[in-house]
């Protein structure tokens, strides 16, 4: 029997997917395996280059007389860039995308670069082999050695440029320290790394017994389970044990990945990681350019750092001796990516993991229901922390509900409860924050005689009020001046009916003329950095009240804060999808978790028209498993995930009918691929059926199993390849897909 194996010849050129067939020699059959990169003739001129194998397979898809033999295997490589191939090869398999999309997702920076202007230069020993090491070339009068020796010991980091003017040496002396390894260059000078110096700092935490079970449960474990889920309440001492598992790691040369969602990637947040591992730790974040992120892979690949912390792209980091991947706020929508291959980091890490034997971590407050299901079904194994670190207790929770507020004549969008207890803490200097789950001074502008809703002509979503008088479109920018007359129903009753954060920084101003107050939301995070200035200024105390959206409940830890007021709990409660419950649950224990961190009077407000609901009830409790057990009955009752899984086809085209037939036509093949199978739904009008004059039509598919959906996906473009489809159309998959 003869092998034959699809190679990707250059992973950097347009045609990604686009393979060539080569024989496998006889003698290269037991050893050869997918991933392995390879010398190969390529062309009518038979160059040798390299390449990748994609597949292997037992018969030729070509003339075999027209194959050419693979020259030799190249062992001697490194092996990650083969596993990072590998895993596009199964995300383009598991999330129905190209090889290209899939390349260029794990591939993200084309990776030679353009060779750096200026380059840094950096103690490469310790100090104190660096002051000894000077007293020789002192003594040896080398003197120009010296010079620059002294020099950097007390400016690691600088520009060559000035290293050369203030010892005033030439390059050669630079290069003969490199070569002798007393300093090290790189491409950039190490601000990302705040906190200097650190790298011998004692780490003074001890871990509690029950942190310490888990860590060594985890690096212990042989069961090779798919992952571990630390089920733990905010405070309880989840990041401990990650870094427990990472400095075990780094003890025995393996590397790690943290995911942090991007939002949670704040100074705060990671310099714990800096103060512990020092330099060896890099993060990666959306400010960061092309090249910078480029940049910190290379020093991953380089081994320089054993230690990155990022956001789902992380995932991606070419170590090649991979520990552990440790995905926090696992729960988080963030994992999930919006653009094709639309993977899912969790999934997708596994994967990874499986690929080089590492292990995931996974660890929330909230599971997500797939996850927890995971570990009931005994896939993960699960653990749980059930006390917050330092005695710190949970927050009392009241909830108000709005109904009988507003019954009883409160129109105002603060409850009298909430009014009270902000007086209360206001009077004791304590801190405030409050929680609005949408942005801006803006809201739906809708009539309250006939419920018109002011759409935009291009994006079929409601328009946003902006300070009363334009109206905006946050899809396209569309803009239009406000009105003051219904146009339906010539009603004067017209306006926005819900308030966002900048109304209630009014409101609240109002009613608090003395407290100084302080808005977080996509409005005023906008700039570089403002975030995190934001951040700081309020965890020094430069503001008694914080208002904000989803970006002040996640992960920030105000030590002074005690109360918090969550405004309008049931606004992700009616989201047209069968997560809004999920969603709430998370979210309000989240933003709960967020008043007294470290002291005993933490008290949280939670405003409703729904008290009775089991998202808000059980959030209140911080009773996940009450909240799990009704969920999943609720989704089981429906057929829902993680009983089903789902397929979103998204369909796109400027002209809406050929989006429609194109639809039809795919729903069609979906059946007679499957016949009852399946449940095919659609194609329909998305919540937001048209985004810059393109339609959009939507097939959900669900089925018992993955594989049925990865069939489905192919067979659709099996069909598509064959058949003449209107030009303009695009076909969008997502699996498992947790937006709509
Ligand atoms: P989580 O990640 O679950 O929110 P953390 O690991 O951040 O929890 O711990 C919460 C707080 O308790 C942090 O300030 C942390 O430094 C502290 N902490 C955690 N474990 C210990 C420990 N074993 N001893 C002392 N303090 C601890
Ligand atoms: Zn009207
Ligand atoms: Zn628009």
């Amino acid at each position: 029997m003869s092998l034959y194996a699809d190679i990707i010849v250059d992973i950097t050129a347009k045609n990604l997917d686009k393979t060539f067939q080569y024989i496998v020699p006889v003698q290269m059959e037991s050893e050869i395996k997918e991933g392995m990169q390879v010398d190969i003739p390529f062309g009518s001129s038979n160059k040798v280059i390299n390449g990748y194998v994609i597949s292997l397979k037992d018969t030729p898809d070509f003339d075999v007389s027209r194959l050419k033999n693979i020259i030799r295997i190249n062992h001697e490589k490194t092996y990650v860039y083969s596993e990072l191939i590998m895993l596009a090869a199964w995300m383009k398999d598991n999330y129905g995308s190209s090889m290209a999309a899939a390349l260029k997702t794990v591939l993200p920076v084309k990776r030679h670069m353009e060779v750096k202007k200026d380059r840094y230069l950096f103690l490469n020993i310790s100090e104190k082999e660096a002051l000894d090491l000077l007293s020789q070339y002192e003594n040896k009068h080398y003197t120009a050695r010296a010079r620059l020796l002294k020099y950097i010991i007390s400016n690691s980091g600088t520009k060559e440029k000035t290293a050369l003017k203030e010892a005033s040496v030439t390059k050669s002396n630079v290069n003969d320290l490199l070569k002798r390894e007393v300093i090290k260059e790189s491409s950039k000078p190490d601000y990302r790394n705040p906190v200097k110096n650190q790298e011998n700092s004692k780490y003074s935490i001890i871990l509690s017994d029950e942190q310490k079970n888990i860590a060594d449960d985890i690096i212990n474990d042989e069961e090779n389970k798919k992952a571990y889920l630390i089920h733990g309440i905010t405070g309880s001492g989840k990041t401990e044990i990650y870094m427990e598992i990472i400095a075990d790691g780094i003890k025995n040369g393996k590397q790690s990945i943290l995911l942090i969602p991007e939002i949670g990637l704040t100074y705060q947040n990671v310099k714990r990681f800096y103060e512990r591992f020092g330099n060896k730790v890099t993060v990666i974040n959306s400010r960061l350019s092309a090249g910078e992120k480029s940049d910190q892979f290379l020093r991953a690949e380089k081994g320089e750092v054993d230690l990155v912390i990022g956001p789902r792209s992380a995932l991606f980091t070419p170590f090649s001796n991979l520990g552990y991947i440790i995905i926090d706020e696992e729960h988080d929508g963030a994992y999930k990516s919006e653009i094709t291959p639309r993977y899912h980091a969790v999934n997708t890490a596994i994967q990874r993991a499986l690929m080089c034997n590492a292990k995931v971590v996974l660890g929330s407050a909230t599971p997500s229901l797939e996850s927890y299901n995971n570990a009931l079904k005994g896939e993960y194994k699960l653990y749980k922390l059930n006390k917050r670190m330092n005695n710190g207790k949970l927050p009392t929770v009241h909830i108000v509900d709005m109904r009988e507020e507003f019954n009883r004549g409160n129109r105002s969008i603060i409850s009298e409860k909430l009014k009270a207890l902000m007086k209360d803490r206001l009077n004791k200097h304590q801190q405030i924050m409050l929680f609005i789950n949408r942005r801006g001074y803006e809201s739906f502008v809708s009539c309250r005689s006939c419920g018109e809703v002011i759409k935009c002509p291009h994006c079929d979503v409601a328009l946003s009020e902006h300070n009363g008088k334009k109206m905006v479109c946050h899809y396209c920018g569309y803009e239009t001046k406000s009105i003051t007359k219904c146009p339906t129903c010539g009603s004067k009753y017209i306006g926005g009916f819900k308030a966002g954060t900048q109304k209630i920084e009014k409101l609240v101003a109002n009613d608090f003329p003395e407290a100084k107050i302080m808005r977080m939301d996509a409005d005023t995070t906008k700039r570089k950095g403002s975030h995190e200035r934001i951040v700081e200024s309020f965890s020094k105390g430069e503001a008694d009240i914080l208002i904000g959206t989803q970006m002040i409940v996640k992960g920030h830890d105000f030590k002074n804060v005690t109360l918090v007021g969550i405004l309008a709990a049931d606004l992700s409660l009616y989201s047209p999808d069968f997560r809004g419950n999920e969603r709430t649950f998370s979210l309000i224990t989240q933003a709960v978790g967020r008043a007294g961190r470290s002291s005993d009077d933490g008290e949280a407000v939670i405003q409703t028209y729904s008290p009775d609901n089991y998202s808000i009830v059980n959030a209140a409790s911080c009773n996940y498993e009450g909240f799990y057990d009704e969920e999943i009955a609720f989704r089981k009752l429906m057929d829902y995930p993680p009983f089903t899984h789902m397929l979103m086809i998204i369909i796109n085209s400027r002209n809406e009918m050929d989006a429609l037939l194109t639809g039809d036509l795919i729903k069609g093949t979906i059946t007679s691929l499957i016949g009852k199978d399946a449940l095919v739904l659609g194609p329909a009008s998305p919540l937001v059926g048209k985004i810059k004059d393109v339609y959009k039509k939507v097939i959900y598919v669900r089925t018992i199993k993955y594989d049925t959906l990865k069939d489905i996906r192919k067979g659709i473009d099996d069909f598509l390849a064959k058949n003449r489809m209107p030009k303009d159309v695009g076909i969008v998959y997502d699996f498992d897909p947790l937006t709509y």
